[in-house]
């Protein structure tokens, strides 16, 4: 065990993928540290993941040293930091830190998820510190995609750590603060033991656009638009709601709000004041009254979510919206991997129905809150650390802040995954062992080990459907009845016409008039036989073996 006090950091998740962020920062002796964890976020299933709502962490390292857990500060309420509270909060039950506008969405989401923990949260303001066990956490101020997004600077004995979080050097964010550029500087001037870095778009040259920038298209877009205007954007990109309503308002539209989602986030930010000299907002239900050169419609489902209402209101399905040919839908987002396909199906459902479309492709109608390579070197000029570790970002944008942050003379750069422990301090910053870590799904209302979450046989399922055969027979291996067959997700017949049914059904009787009466009182000879026939004839007639289920029942004698 050292006998020096040490500084550590464990990513638990977000550090190889994009999503999921969880990061821990260990302060004392060898074993016998203390610990901070910032945030505690969730990745979103993909088309490979049937059936799973998000992926998250494994914490069972943090479970393990629950109680040398000083508390959790959450930087800003994206799901990717801070969806995984409710999750995992009841088995820590340690203090939670966020601003008021995080609180605010915490609890509008706890109010709308039945069973859902009430957790008790510490408010922290931007620009304020809190103390935490041995680390002082102190909330830095940053632009990002939603408001009150935090840096943290994280002070402990061994040293100063800045954990960005997500960030980028909007000068003009439209709300809320900017990047605080004059307290940077002032950290940078004390000294920075290490930055812990966003490198989401570290591939991208120079500089993001502002949101400003957006403004000023969403303005032309809006002018001139012949008839109604749908804006779908992020519910939690407050700053995005307001460019959107503030251009209506310019062009003399009213603004209808469409989807729980928005409503949950106005009315949090209407309560802190992020909504002042805006008209009021209506509900759905004026959408059809209005003239239709005189409404722009603020709409939930920009990533294709079947149930929001865009996804409706493109199949024709939503009780108060209908569109006419003509009628321009702004995608005022980016499509996140994996939602490319749904987000495509609901941009062709409109094209056919005649609307006029308009992309990030098309014009400038959005902007991302993460910082380019520009902006990346301009904030180690401000903060000038000894150390970089770049995290937020799948390999190649981690490897790609690794080689910005060297050639722009950061002394220490170090690549890190999930689960690595490294040593900020003392001494140079170096690997020390790997912890537990890895990532859980949640699946309706569990929280399950990949390994033994059943989704290598739905995975399998999803391709080539299941048999199932049950056969019932005497004591003395003699069939009691005709086996019965059920297939689940097979096609009905052949290219011969003959029914899949009766093609697994011959094969089942031939299998077992061919097996000696010996062999047939084994029910693991009978079980296997016909499995293996079931599948080799459906290979041969169909190129594919489905599993396939063999349950054999020996009756009493
Ligand atoms: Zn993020
Ligand atoms: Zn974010």
């Amino acid at each position: 065990m050292s006998r020096l006090n040490e500084l550590v950091f464990v990513p638990l998740g977000g550090v190889g993928e994009i999503g999921m962020n969880l990061a821990l920062y260990g302060y004392g002796k060898g074993k016998a540290r203390q610990w901070l964890a910032v945030d505690m976020g969730v990745a979103f299933g993909k088309e490979d993941l049937p059936g799973v709502d998000a992926v998250l962490p494994d914490i069972s390292f943090l479970r393990s040293h629950k109680k040398a857990l000083a508390g959790i500060a959450i930087t800003h309420a994206h799901e990717d930091h801070f969806g995984a509270l409710f999750d995992f909060w009841p088995q820590l039950e340690v203090p939670v830190f966020m601003t008021p506008f995080s609180a605010g969405l915490l609890a509008a989401k706890q109010a709308g998820e039945p069973g859902a923990p009430k957790i008790p949260v510490t408010i922290v303001r931007q620009g304020d510190a809190i103390t935490a066990g041995p680390f002082e956490v102190e909330y830095v101020p940053v632009s990002h995609s939603i408001p009150e997004s935090n840096a943290l600077a994280i002070r402990t004995p061994a040293g100063l750590v800045v954990h960005t979080a997500d960030w980028k050097l909007d000068p003009t964010p439209l709300l809320g603060l900017p990047t605080d550029e004059a307290r940077l500087r002032a950290l940078g001037e004390a000294g920075v033991l290490a930055l812990i870095c966003d490198s989401t778009n570290a591939i991208r040259d120079g500089v993001s656009p502002s949101e400003a920038d957006v403004a000023a298209v969403m303005e032309e877009q809006i002018a001139a638009a012949p008839h109604r205007v749908i804006v779908t954007t992020f519910a939690s990109n407050v700053a995005r709601l307001r460019t959107v309503a503030l251009a209506a308002q310019k062009a003399g539209r009213e603004v209808v709000v469409v989807g729980r989602a928005i409503h949950r986030a106005l009315a949090v930010a209407a309560e802190l004041g992020y909504l002042q000299g805006l008209k009021p907002f209506h509900d759905q239900d004026a959408f059809q009254r209005l003239p239709r050169d005189k409404v722009v419609a603020l709409m939930t489902g920009s990533q294709g979510e079947p149930r929001a209402a865009l996804a409706r209101v493109a199949g024709g399905e939503h009780r108060a919206v209908r569109l006419a040919r003509g009628d321009r839908v702004i995608f005022s987002s980016r499509t996140i991997p994996g939602n490319e396909r749904a987000v495509n199906a609901i941009i062709n459902a409109l094209v056919d129905a005649g609307m006029e479309i308009i992309t990030d492709r098309d014009a400038l109608v959005h902007v991302s809150g993460h910082p380019r390579r520009d902006e990346l070197r301009q904030f180690y000029a401000w903060t000038r650390p000894q150390i970089l570790v770049p995290v937020h970002g799948e390999a190649l944008h981690l490897h790609e802040q690794a080689k910005l942050a060297r050639a722009a003379g950061v002394p220490e750069v170090v690549e890190t995954r999930n689960g690595g422990m490294l040593r900020l301090a003392p001494g140079p910053a170096e690997w020390l062992e790997n912890v537990a870590a890895g990532r859980l799904y949640r699946d309706g209302k569990l929280l399950l080990d990949p390994q033994v979450s059943g989704l290598a046989d739905r995975r399998r399922m999803s391709w080539s459907g299941a048999v199932f055969v049950s056969i019932v027979m005497t004591a003395g291996g003699e069939l009691e009845d005709d086996p019965q067959v059920a297939l689940i997700g097979l096609p009905l017949t052949d290219d011969d016409g003959e029914t899949f049914q009766a093609i697994v059904e011959d094969t089942v009787d031939e299998a077992l008039d061919n097996l000696p009466g010996r062999r047939r009182r084994d029910a693991g000879v009978v079980r296997d036989t016909v499995r293996r026939a079931v599948r080799s004839q459906l290979d041969t007639v169909w190129g594919k073996k489905p599993p396939t289920v063999v349950l054999v029942t020996y009756l009493e004698a």
